[in-house]
């Protein structure tokens, strides 16, 4: 104790932080396993939101946030069954009334007016369309919310664009829905979103947590932007859409590099802390289990918190007790400030080993960094060329108990597991199943 207070002044002074890392684990603390990042029909996904519930339910999942495109699932809306089947197929409908009953799923032929009725009076061989409500969260969330099981959290993904560039953002526990902000570059964008996301959170007195989503998608967002927007806390370091270039391409590093680049600068460059990583899974598509779709199951975060509510993960998401996975489980994660060590327990698999890298950047590391340039000489809006001491691999470890003793000349440490066994339903190529630990923070305090 005496030791954390004279790190944690240690660092006041210097004007560098600290965490109340896992060695202050409370002993009442559960994992709890959601996924932050989710389509319905709402927006752009293919099934109804009660379907996609239940889905997560049905996997042992503790929590959900559906997080449609610039709308909450609220107030009353309804969809033409041939826009719903245009997308989800002809069976969507079936299924939802096979799985919910004819009773809860609400349909109606569609108001004249709108049926652009009036403007041919005489045609009456045509029937009306058919509509189906989109019943809002408030409406069906009691059905699967269960205390210390379950929980749904209202939360939208607010879509913007900069510079021709798509900045998505995930907020989650929202009061009221956010508006894309905008703003002339794409840094600017982000941080007017976070503005507006912090207005609501003081008005409202509820904690909101917001984090930017698949910075490769549409190479929307370099390492160094990722480094500059300081008041973003949290990015997804693993989203399961298909298309959001996890692994980058020959001119634009993959999305775990960029997390290192962007931690070296944050911590070395902007004395601020690091970034912490998610793994979500972005799923759209419920009705197909082949071809590349966004589907779900593929990417998930455990958090360490006392209890299933919003406010309780919210606050442990914060002090970064939590790691993503994609299939990998980890019993525990500790890093004792104290002594500097990051441990880990990994949940044995029968048939599958695992590898445990431990990766960061050293404090005296090589800063050269050069611009990408394409075939003609000219410079590409692309994050830099760094050396290899950035998000260097310090140690290997094929132990189920790994660990890393800091020599306190560690900018950071993180660890990553990755499984034998290659993932079920893979987003990229030759996919293995992972886990991921946050980054710690480290300074070595002389002994009394
Ligand atoms: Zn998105
Ligand atoms: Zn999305």
């Amino acid at each position: 104790m005496k030791n954390q207070l004279k790190l944690l002044l240690l660092a006041t002074a210097m004007n560098c932080f600290a965490f109340s890392f896992s060695d202050a684990q409370d002993d009442e603390a559960k994992w709890w396993r959601g996924n932050l990042h989710t389509h319905s029909l709402w927006s752009d996904g293919d099934d109804f939101p009660e379907m996609i519930a239940k889905w997560y339910v049905d996997h042992d999942y503790n929590f959900l946030a559906l997080t449609d495109h610039n709308v909450l699932s609220v107030g009353n809306r309804w969809m033409d069954l041939a826009a719903i089947e245009k997308r989800a197929g002809k069976t969507a409908l079936e299924k939802y009334i096979a799985e919910f009953g004819e009773d809860w799923v609400e349909r109606r032929d569609k108001p004249l007016a709108k049926a652009k009725a009036s403007s041919n009076p005489g045609d009456q061989s045509k029937p009306p369309a058919s509509q189906v409500r989109l019943r809002p969260l408030s409406e069906f969330r009691g059905k699967f919310e269960v205390a210390d099981k379950f929980l749904m959290i209202q939360a939208e993904e607010i879509s913007d664009r900069s510079e021709n560039r798509p900045i998505h953002m995930n907020a989650m526990n929202l009061q009221s829905v956010i508006s894309p902000v905008g703003g002339k570059t794409v840094v600017e964008a982000i941080n007017n979103n976070l503005r507006a996301v912090q207005e609501q959170a003081d008005q409202n007195g509820e904690p909101i947590m917001v984090h930017l989503n698949h910075p490769n998608f549409g190479w929307a967002v370099t390492a160094e932007e990722l480094a500059k927007v300081t008041n973003e806390k949290f990015f997804e370091l693993y989203n399961g859409h298909p298309s959001i270039n996890h692994l980058g391409d020959k001119t634009r590093p993959g999305v775990e590099k960029m997390w290192d680049i962007c931690n070296t600068l944050r911590i070395s460059e902007m004395k601020t802390a690091p970034m912490f990583g998610l793994a979500t899974d972005d799923s759209h598509n419920y009705h197909t289990q082949s071809g590349n779709k966004a589907r779900s199951g593929r990417g998930w975060i455990m958090v360490r918190a006392n209890q299933l509510n919003a406010e309780s993960l919210i606050g442990a998401i914060n002090q970064g007790e939590f790691y993503s996975s994609s299939g990998v489980e980890l019993e525990s994660v500790k890093f004792d400030q104290g002594t500097g060590k990051l441990s880990l327990e990994i949940k044995p698999q029968t048939g599958q080993t695992f590898r445990t890298s431990f990766i960061g950047t050293m404090a005296d590391y090589d800063r050269s960094a050069q611009i990408q340039l394409d075939a003609d000489g000219k410079p590409i809006r692309a994050t830099r060329i760094y050396s290899k001491d950035v998000g260097k691999e310090f140690k290997i470890s094929d132990s189920l108990r790994p660990e890393y003793q800091m020599t306190g000349n560690e900018l950071f440490v993180r660890a990553v597991v990755t499984s034998s066994r290659q993932h079920r339903d893979p987003s990229f190529k030759n996919q293995k199943e992972q886990a991921w630990t946050q980054p710690v923070v480290w300074t070595k305090t002389e002994k009394e």
